[in-house]
């Protein structure tokens, strides 16, 4: 892509992504034909809702799902949040209050666990350790009398690996324990079927899989009765109150039916591009790829550069037309660390060195040589200037990559 005859390399997918052309053509008519309320008798509401119907439909269908298990939600972050508060709320009447979660969950889960610990419940943060995924037989072990739910994310958000999903919901059916996943990072980009991996609950979102912003869905199994988390009318069958927003139901629905039809061919063709970007990358000197080197999706690479302070780095790679970020879009603007970096075990100052390269199927082969090309060059200028990469050079560092004055 070209903006004024410059190079522009949309690399932050993960943080949201661009709504495909097809999916705005089926957005459109909800605005300008079939504006009526779902809820009405007249023929432009009744046609709000059978698109809505069918939405339902191919969502539930994408996932393997009935589609009265289909809930549409605001986002990604409230199907998240109806999961993990609505079910300790249902669970703790029978004395359940503990939580079984991992330590780099997107905040989305981790702040709504760290809201019921407020209020009483006990949350155990699995650790991810350095290759960054759960020990399903950790995950077991951690398995309590009251424990309410289990909730691990499908693949992270900042450096793409993918949890044991499939053991994980296995474990979860033998112990009678509810398993919920956020699966925002993942749907689109690997099979899923929530029935063949016992999945109770599993949460979508449209703008990460080139939707609409400002829509999510969440499945909920049938039989497990979840109170509402929105109280309202009678939208989404009594559960989730508010005229529906059908224009982004559509479009979750139509980008999603595109991306899953299209995962073989992407997977294939970005595992190539993604892995050529690693062993580029990985040539420059002191640089790291966070996470399992093979168990993550193609859409994501993240980095460290030692002696690199992330913002630099970002600013550096916008001036030549490469978006990208250091961690989740959620942390930047604060000064910590992210908390995935850290719960790899990686030193403060290294975790500050990030760099976080996220694709879609829009990524192309000259994205890829383009940033192969540019950002060896700015990450050398940034070191030239950093007295942290110069302590580095002279052994002048601790094990926490604090500088040692003589
Ligand atoms: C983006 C994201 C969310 C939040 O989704 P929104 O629709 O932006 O609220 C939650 N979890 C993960 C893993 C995400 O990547």
């Amino acid at each position: 892509m070209t903006t004024n005859g410059k190079r522009l390399v949309y690399a932050d997918n993960a943080a949201t992504t661009a709504v495909l052309p097809e999916v705005l053509e089926a957005i459109l008519p909800c605005y300008k034909e079939n504006y009526g309320n779902p809820s009405s008798l007249y023929s432009i509401g009744t046609r709000a809702q059978e698109t809505i119907n069918s939405a339902r439909e191919t969502v539930a269908s994408l996932l393997g799902a009935q589609q009265n298990e289909i809930y549409f939600t605001g986002s990604g972050t409230e199907s998240d949040n109806w999961a993990v508060k609505c079910t300790a709320q249902m669970m703790a009447k029978s004395g359940k209050r503990h939580i079984i979660t991992s330590k780099f969950e997107h905040h989305a889960v981790l702040h709504a666990c760290m809201a019921l610990e407020k209020e009483g419940f006990e949350v155990t943060y699995l650790d991810v350790y350095e290759n960054g995924i759960v020990r399903p037989a950790e995950l077991e072990a951690a398995i309590r009398e009251d424990t309410a739910l289990v909730t691990i994310m499908y693949a992270n958000n900042e450096i793409g690996t993918i949890q044991p999903i499939s053991e994980i919901g296995a474990i979860c059916k033998k112990h009678g324990v509810l398993f919920h996943t956020d699966a925002i990072q993942a749907v689109g980009k690997l099979h899923i079927n929530v029935k063949e991996q016992n999945i109770d609950m599993l949460s979508v979102s449209a703008h990460k899989l080139h939707g609409p912003k400002g829509v999510g869905a969440l499945y909920i199994r049938n039989g497990v009765r979840l109170p509402n988390f929105i109280d309202g009318g009678a939208q989404e069958r009594n559960r989730r109150g508010g005229t529906e927003n059908v224009a982004g139901i559509v479009g979750l629905a139509k980008a999603m039916e595109i991306a899953c039809m299209g995962i073989d061919k992407n997977t294939e063709r970005l595992t190539k591009l993604h892995n050529r970007l690693i062993d580029e990358i990985l040539k420059i000197e002191r640089s790291r790829l966070n996470g399992d080197r093979d168990l993550r999706v193609p859409q994501n690479a993240s980095f460290c550069f030692e002696g690199v302070e992330g913002e630099s780095l970002l600013l550096y790679l916008d001036m030549e037309g490469i978006s990208a970020s250091s961690g989740s879009a959620c942390t930047s603007g604060s000064l910590d660390p992210s908390h995935v970096l850290l719960s790899l075990g990686l030193p403060h100052a290294v975790a500050h060195g990030s760099l976080r390269l996220s694709f879609s199927d829009e990524t192309t082969d000259e994205d890829i040589d383009y940033i192969i090309r540019v950002l060896p060059g700015i990450v050398e200028r940034i070191r030239k200037m950093s007295p942290l990469w110069d302590a580095i050079q002279r052994g002048k560092i601790d094990k926490d990559y604090n500088i040692i004055y003589d």
